[in-house]
This record gives C-alpha cells, structure tokens and sequence, in this order.
C-alpha cells in the first residue's frame, strides 16, 4: 500500500472529524461512557472512505442523525420513549416549548459538526472513483465492514442512540395499545370504600431526587416545610425507570411481575372506592404520555385536555386555584380524590420558575443544578400551599407525594446540567411521603418499597379493600422488598451518582 501525501491528509482530516464527532456526541447525548466503544463511529467515518458507495452514504446519514439528535440531547438527555412520543404526536403549543428549550449555541456547535462531516463526505468522494463498483470484491468489502461494525458497535453510544430509538418507538407503540385498555375501566371488586367528607390529594412529583430535600438529608435546606412537617416519610420507595410514563405506569396500574393490569390502576380504583375524581395537570395537554392521557380521563374531572397557555404549564402554583375549586365543589356524600400531576423539577428546571421564585441556592455547579435546587424548594412551597387550602377545609383530608424518577448529573462540574439518567442509582431512589390532618407526628419508615407495590399501598391509603390487593402494605408499615427494582437489574449494581453540595 502506498500512502501519497494527499492521502494521509484525508485520511488524518477524517480521523480527526469523526473523534471530534464521537466525543462531540458522547457528551450532547448524556449516554456514560461507553468504553470499548467511543472511537468506533470515528473509525466507521474513516473506513467509509475506504467503502462502496451505499455503505459509506449510510454511515454518512448515520452520523448526521445523531448530529441531529445532538442538539436536542444537549438539552434533554438520553433519548426515551417519552421523547419519541414528544415526536410522534406534538403540538403547536409543544413544539414551541421544545423549540425555546434549544440553547443556540448547540444548533452552532452542531452546525460545526456536520461542516467537519462534509469536510469527510468530500474527502471520501475523492477517493470515491476508486472504490469497485461491482463484482464479488463490492460485497465481500461491505460484508466485512458491517460485520466489524456490527461486532464493535454494540455498546457504544451512537449504537445505543439507535436502538433506543427503535426500542424507545416500539415500546411507545405498545404503550399506545396499553391506553386503549386503560380506557376500556377495570373490574375492582370491593368490600370497603371511601370515609365520606374527605379529601385526598395524590401530588405526582416530576423528576425529584429524595437526596436533593432536606427532609430526607440534604445539607442545604431545600425543603424547610417538609423537614419540620408531621407525617410519614418513606425513605426506600424505588422506581422501576428513569422515564414519567414507564415509571407511572407502574406506580399507578396494577402489575405484577411486568404484567399489567391496565384497567386495574389508581384511578378506576379511586372510582370505584366510591370517590369522586379529579385531575389537575400542568403536564402538556394533547398528550404524548398516553398511559398518563388516558389516566387522567378516567377521573370524573380532568383538566388534562383543556386547551391551557404555556404561561399556566409553566407554573404549577396555577394548580393551586384548580385545587381551591376542587375543594369547594358540592359532591354531596362523595368524598373527593384529587390528583396533581406537576411540572416539578423537570429537565430545563430554570424553565419551571417564574420570575417571583426565589432562587436561593448559589453554588459552584452551575445555572442549571441552582435551579433544580430551586424547584425543590419550590415543590416544599406548593405543598405547604396545598396543605394550608386543605387545612381551611376544615374536614379530614391527606396528601401523599411522591416523584416518577430522579435525575443525573451531566456536564462538567462548573456547569452541571440535571438529566434522564437510567443508569444511575439515584434515579429510582424518589421520595414518598404522606401528610394529613390524622398526623401528629413525624415518622421516617427506612425500607425498601418497590414501586409495583404502590398500589396496594394507595388501596390502603384510600381505604379499599378487595380481591386482588395486598393487604399487607399500607402507609405505616408493608413487608420490606427485594432489590430487583431498576429495569431488570439490582439498584445496588448501579453507579452512584451522588448528590452535590
Ligand atoms: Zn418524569
């Protein structure tokens, strides 16, 4: 083999645009390092020049969807189901949300990107005209190559960016089916039911860490309601993905054994239990999250598919005059089951403050880690709002909290950005604590509680009893689960992502 000058200086420039390329997208996609497989779309780019001419237009296409993907990834973390269906099914409304969360710099940086993919794509055209054309040596060149690939891929962060979003699109349309079973109800047979003049108030948390509130250890007080709040506060509770509709949907339906029972969730049971229902949200409204759609519409109430400005979804104190509503309704007889469904720490957390929040953190990590401290603190101030409404109601009422998933950290360390996460531990480690007029003390349960067992928990909660639910858990005490919580593995295996302070 005889190397010309030109040649080398192809060869080095392409080398050189894929490495930028693959450490560019190691870090826009928040995917861990992934260690055999960094370099490896970089040596895809360099053989492509070496390649026939399908193959290499396909790894071409390739690395500029994932430079496509990396803009959004800056932002957003690892592609999820949820975002795909984000995609699928978005809105005017969404799309401007999902547009204003694009930071210009990254549409710069990727512009940067895809100028040092053409650079290649130029460079591997010059070398086009002498690659064959036809014949047996054509296929046997392509063959070797993707069987290469196919073998040094897998792991590697473009691969995994592909395979979720074919894994990430079928499990959405699988989800897609699930909610046309959710609206088709469920059968709960009970024997017991609701107290009468009760309030309930089930707030769905977003993206809150447990180690990120004081009220369960923290350093810096983030959560100056909680700390001092009576009630019970499970230290324990874990969470079966780092995404809001495969964690929902397990918290929230009966399942067992990943198997699930979709008419059979909270709110037919809620129902059924002889409760009327609402739904407060400030999640979007036409909605991708269509177990969580479908939910919502099985309560009596729902604000889910009331056309609202991004103004009130932006804020989740807007709640708290829906709540107010909620309370003042004459139900008659029936005692009331109220559902929050917040924005809450959401990735983009500066997003999920309004210009009259106090942001009272400082620390050294960056913009974004102090603003997800800061809807921390927020989240304590909307449950003590809400407490305080439901104190005013002068009747027996009770609040239970809890978050989907947690976040981790990504970036460098003076610029933390908090984002989906799967494969850390403090992704499933979320809080869940229930306050109510019936407390007058505070009690820590430090114990295991998966997050499949949930709803024999709420039936307890809620006061019903009947076929098909485990009487052995309720709020006060449930027998401690095993370690088998995080999407198939051991939470224990996982890497720790501790908080920062
Ligand atoms: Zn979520």
């Amino acid at each position: 083999m005889v190397f010309s000058p030109l040649k080398t200086v192809k060869f080095v420039a392409i080398a050189l645009a894929a490495a930028v390329f693959e450490l560019a997208l190691h870090r826009a996609l928040a995917y861990g390092p992934s260690q055999d497989g960094r370099m490896l779309f970089g040596f895809a780019l360099i053989l492509a020049s070496r390649l026939e001419a399908r193959s290499a237009k396909l790894v071409f296409a390739l690395a500029l969807g994932a430079i496509a993907f990396s803009v959004v990834g800056m932002e957003y973390g690892r592609l999820t189901p949820d975002f795909i269906g984000a995609l699928m099914e978005t809105n005017a409304e969404e799309s401007k949300e999902f547009l204003s969360m694009i930071n210009p710099l990254d549409i710069l940086f990727a512009c940067l990107l895809c100028a040092l993919l053409a650079f290649a794509l130029f460079a591997w055209r010059g070398q086009a005209s002498a690659l064959p054309s036809s014949g047996l040596r054509k296929y046997l060149r392509a063959f070797g190559f993707w069987t290469a690939i196919a073998l040094l891929w897998i792991g590697s962060n473009p691969a995994r960016l592909y395979s979720d979003a074919v894994l990430g699109y079928i499990e959405y349309r699988a989800n897609l089916e699930a909610a046309q079973a959710i609206a088709r109800g469920g059968a709960w047979s009970l024997s017991a039911g609701a107290d009468k003049n009760d309030i309930r108030v089930v707030v769905i948390g977003e993206s809150a860490r447990k180690d990120y509130m004081s009220a369960y250890g923290y350093p810096l007080n983030t959560t100056p309601f909680l700390l001092n709040a009576n009630g019970i506060f499970i230290d324990g509770f874990t969470t079966s993905a780092g995404y809001t509709i495969k964690s929902l949907s397990t918290i929230l339906i009966k399942n067992e054994n990943g198997v699930f029972d979709y008419g059979r969730n909270a709110v037919s049971l809620a129902n059924a239990a002889g409760y009327e229902t609402f739904w407060l949200s400030t999640q979007t409204y036409t909605d991708f999250k269509h177990i969580i759609a479908r939910l919502s519409f099985q309560a009596a109430h729902s604000n889910f598919f009331r056309p609202r400005s991004l103004d009130f979804l932006s804020d989740d104190f807007n709640l708290i005059a829906e709540l107010d509503e909620a309370i003042a309704l004459d139900t008659g007889d029936k005692p009331k089951l109220i559902f929050m469904h917040i924005m809450g720490s959401h990735p983009q957390s500066c997003k999920r403050l309004t210009k009259s929040d106090p942001r009272s953190f400082n620390l050294i990590y960056g913009e974004d880690h102090n603003c997800y401290l800061a809807t921390i603190e927020k989240l304590d101030r909307f449950i003590s709002a809400a407490t305080k409404r439901l104190e005013a109601a002068d009747i027996n009422w009770s609040l239970l909290y809890f978050s989907d998933h947690g976040l981790g950290h990504s970036g460098d360390l003076g610029d933390i950005k908090m984002r989906h996460n799967e494969e850390i531990r403090q992704s499933y480690e979320v809080p869940l604590f229930a306050l109510g007029s019936g407390f007058n003390e505070r009690v820590i349960i430090k114990r295991r509680l998966n997050a499949s067992r949930f709803i024999d928990l709420f039936a307890a909660w809620i006061g019903a009893r009947g076929e098909g639910l485990d009487w052995r858990y309720s709020l006060s005490d449930f027998p401690q689960d095993s370690d088998l919580a995080a999407s198939g593995g051991k939470l224990g295996d996982l890497r720790d992502d501790p908080a920062l302070y």
